[in-house]
């Protein structure tokens, strides 16, 4: 092969060429990368362009606000949200500090302190503080502050981010109001309200159980209360905080709960369901109040409605609801048997008029201590009121067993009882019935006992009656008559009869006793006897007194107008002892004898000793302000009652009217007949005149007349007879008595 002879301008050209060729593909790479970058940097200093104004966008539109400052804390960027709440430009904000805008008691708090303690490993610090806003409110603002560092580590900016929480701080505030004022309201409040579990475990308690229990809340948080709760009360707690029984509408349980000290105090105690989102009941809330003084009152108004003050025995309404239970069980069972004793003290009136109303207490005190030594547990022992008990004996076997007990009763109270140094005597009537199915009410027993015990009173006191069928129709005809009696007032049904006092030396008539007489439009005439008790316990003897004094001054006005031998005839009169307690008989006495025109000395008022007794004084100056017009006063049924003669010295009378029991035993040579005796020298010696009433026989007549009785009254001489033959007798006025009489 032959060598290749190369051209050298061939080949440096060629060199050339490729240089040129290298060059300008280098150049030509190069210019490409530029145009490339240049475009890249255009593009990045556009992406940057847009984020800045997106950036801008996003601080100026955010409602937040956004601070820059430098380290010292001059501000150096602000966004128009924080302008606006603090109502400043943004050029009167740029190169303030923060402290010109905080508020002084926040930098005196140093709220600002985690801005010292910022680091690039932890570059953030929260900060609230107030400040004031343009509306002149005060704002909240929370601040986090983000701390921007050198590459060397030093803080060179810091940017934050503000959020008003004005509006949360203010809930905050309230809340934390209510639950100061709520916490003062619980720790402050006398009730006691509780949380429990189901279960009754205490979950939450106020801190009233400290005052109200003596516990503190802790002692009872997950204890049972029925612990407390006093055993007789446990059953009606229970029932009352019964979840599963719970309603809306629970009522309050009132029971008794122990303290600390081991009393017991009463609270009223509502519960109430808590239900869960569920509608699950999982907690109960007990609401409690101390209603110890409410029951304590309450007790003692139930104890005052069933007790009697003075002896502490259980009072009539007591008595009532005992007896009314009774009456069920025996109409239940009829075979059952109890008593009830109806008691009322003898002349009680006389020891409490003469010894004074305490003396009379204590006495009544003595009674019911005694009456209840007497009785068993099971019986029961009431004051009625007044001197007027009733005891009750249950399960007792026959009557002898109540007899024995009446019995004993009546001796036990007839035992002195002492009184300030002073033996008190006292008996007891006592009236006895049987419950059985035939009573209704306890008012219908209370009747019978009552009946019984006057029946018990009017067979001479200190003994015992037992009620029998015909003791109630005797009271049903008393009840009869008490109506009758109210009418026959306005019907005029009552009549004057008189009867003639004649001398006994003469036998002249002396002058007439006016007595009462009814004609009962169905009974016919009825005498005093059967109506003057009733009328005295009604009251009305007052306007039938008046009545008859009416009647009888008219009656003699006008006998002493037509027959002159009237005009020196004494006129009798009874008075009840009602009628001389009456404030106004003085007047109306006054009245009467004006009106009719009679003297006073045609008059007299006859009264009986038991009457002088009762109010010694009073009577004495009303007999005197009688006698001061002329009107005598007799003392009527002499020797029946008291036989005070020490009362006729005190109260000047002017006769006596021997009672007629004593006459009639003249002639049964009783040894009474010598107190008639004794009568009538003392009469004599006293200067008063002597009636002898209820004078029947001849042989009555001559013992009298013998003894120098003055005047005398009976059968023997006249029953009392109508005013026509009053009058006739009149008018032989001048002529002897006895023969008159005869011609009847
Ligand atoms: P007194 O005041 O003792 O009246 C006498 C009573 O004895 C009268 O009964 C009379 O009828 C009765 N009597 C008179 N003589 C005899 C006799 O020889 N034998 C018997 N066995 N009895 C005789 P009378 O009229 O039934 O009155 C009874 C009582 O009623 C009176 O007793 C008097 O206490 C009372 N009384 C009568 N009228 C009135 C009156 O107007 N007012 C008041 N407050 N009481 C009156
Ligand atoms: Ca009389
Ligand atoms: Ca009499």
């Amino acid at each position: 092969m032959s060598p290749i002879l190369i051209d050298p301008t061939t080949f440096i050209s060629t060199i050339i060429l490729v240089g040129v060729l290298v060059v300008s593909f280098v150049l030509s790479q190069e210019i490409k990368r530029r145009k490339q970058s240049e475009i890249q940097r255009q593009m990045a200093e556009k992406a940057l362009q847009e984020s800045e104004s997106r950036y801008r966008l996003v601080v100026e539109t955010q409602s937040d606000f956004i601070l820059h400052s430098l380290p010292d804390t001059t501000i150096v960027f602000a966004n128009p949200s924080i302008c606006q709440a603090l109502g400043f430009s943004l050029t009167e904000i740029i190169g303030k500090k923060w402290s010109d805008f905080a508020n002084p008691e926040d930098l005196q708090r140093d709220v600002f302190k985690g801005l010292s303690e910022l680091t690039p490993e932890s570059p953030t610090f929260i900060a609230e503080n107030r400040d004031s806003r343009v509306d002149g409110q005060i704002g909240w603002t929370q601040w986090i502050n983000r701390g921007i560092f050198n590459k060397i580590g030093q803080l060179v900016e810091i940017q934050s981010v503000g959020r008003d929480i004005t509006a949360l701080k203010q809930v905050e505030m309230a809340l934390r109001q209510n639950e100061e004022r709520l916490q003062l309201v619980t720790e402050n409040m006398s009730d006691l309200v509780c949380l429990h579990q189901l279960d009754g475990q205490y979950l939450y308690v106020t801190p009233s159980c400290q005052s109200l229990l003596g516990y503190s809340p802790t002692e009872l948080l997950g204890q049972d209360p029925y612990h407390w709760v006093h055993p007789e009360d446990q059953a009606q707690f229970r029932q009352a905080s019964n979840w599963l029984t719970l309603t809306k509408n629970a009522v309050p349980v009132t029971y008794r709960m122990r303290k600390k000290t081991g009393d017991y105090i009463w609270l009223e105690t509502l519960t109430k369901p808590i239900f869960d989102t569920e509608g699950k009941i999982i907690h109960l809330q007990m609401t409690s109040r101390d209603v110890s003084a409410q029951i304590k009152v309450e007790q003692q108004l139930r104890h005052d409605a069933f007790y009697d003050a003075l002896t502490g025995l259980p009072n009539r309404h007591m008595l009532i609801e005992r007896l009314n239970q009774i009456i069920k069980r025996v109409k239940r069972s009829p075979a059952l048997k109890i008593a009830v004793l109806f008691l009322d003290l003898d002349h009680f009136k006389v020891i409490n008029d003469s010894l004074g109303h305490l003396i009379g207490d204590q006495l009544l005190m003595a009674v019911a201590h005694k009456l209840n030594t007497c009785i068993r547990e099971i019986d029961l022992a009431v004051r009625l009121g007044g001197d007027e008990f009733v005891i009750v004996l249950e399960e007792v076997s026959s009557i002898g067993d109540v007899v024995y007990i009446a019995e004993r009763i009546l001796r036990e109270l007839q035992s002195p009882i002492q009184l300030h140094d002073r033996d008190i005597f006292i008996t007891t009537s006592i009236g006895i019935v049987w419950v059985t199915s035939n009573h209704h009410q306890a008012e219908d027993l209370i009747r019978d006992a009552d009946l019984a015990m006057y029946q018990a009173k009017s067979q001479g006191r200190g003994c015992y009656a037992i009620f029998n069928s015909t003791m109630h129709l005797q009271a049903l005809q008393r009840l009869n008559l008490e109506n009758d009696l109210r009418k026959a007032l306005e019907n005029q049904e009552f009549v004057l009869y008189y009867q003639p006092i004649v001398s006994l030396k003469t036998f002249l008539l002396q002058g007439f006793e006016a007595l009462i007489r009814w004609e009962h439009p169905q009974r016919g005439l009825l005498t005093p006897n059967q109506f003057i008790s009733v009328a005295e316990e009604t009251g009305l003897i007052i306007p039938l007194g008046r009545w008859v004094f009416q009647q009888a001054c008219q009656q003699l006005a006008t006998w002493q107008q037509g027959i002159s031998t009237a005009k020196n005839l004494k006129l009798s009169i009874n008075l009840s002892a009602q009628q001389l307690q009456d404030p106004q008989l003085l007047n109306q006495l006054i009245q009467i004898i004006q009106t009719t025109g009679i003297q006073g000395e045609n008059l007299i008022l006859e009264i009986t000793e038991s009457m002088l007794i009762e109010n010694v004084e009073t009577t004495r100056e009303l007999l005197a302000q009688i006698q001061l017009r002329g009107i005598q006063v007799s003392i009527d049924d002499f020797g029946k009652g008291y036989s005070s003669l020490s009362y006729l010295h005190q109260l000047s009378v002017n006769g006596l009217k021997i009672d007629r029991a004593f006459i009639h035993k003249i002639e049964q040579a009783d040894k009474n007949y010598t107190l008639v005796d004794i009568i009538i020298s003392l009469s004599n010696l006293l200067g008063l005149y002597t009636v002898a009433e209820g004078i029947e026989t001849s042989q009555q007549l001559e013992w009298l007349q013998k003894r120098q009785c003055e005047f005398g009254q009976g059968f023997l001489f006249s029953k009392p007879v109508p005013s026509e033959l009053a009058e006739k007798f009149l008018n032989y006025c001048d002529q002897r008595l006895d023969s008159l009489f005869k011609t009847q």
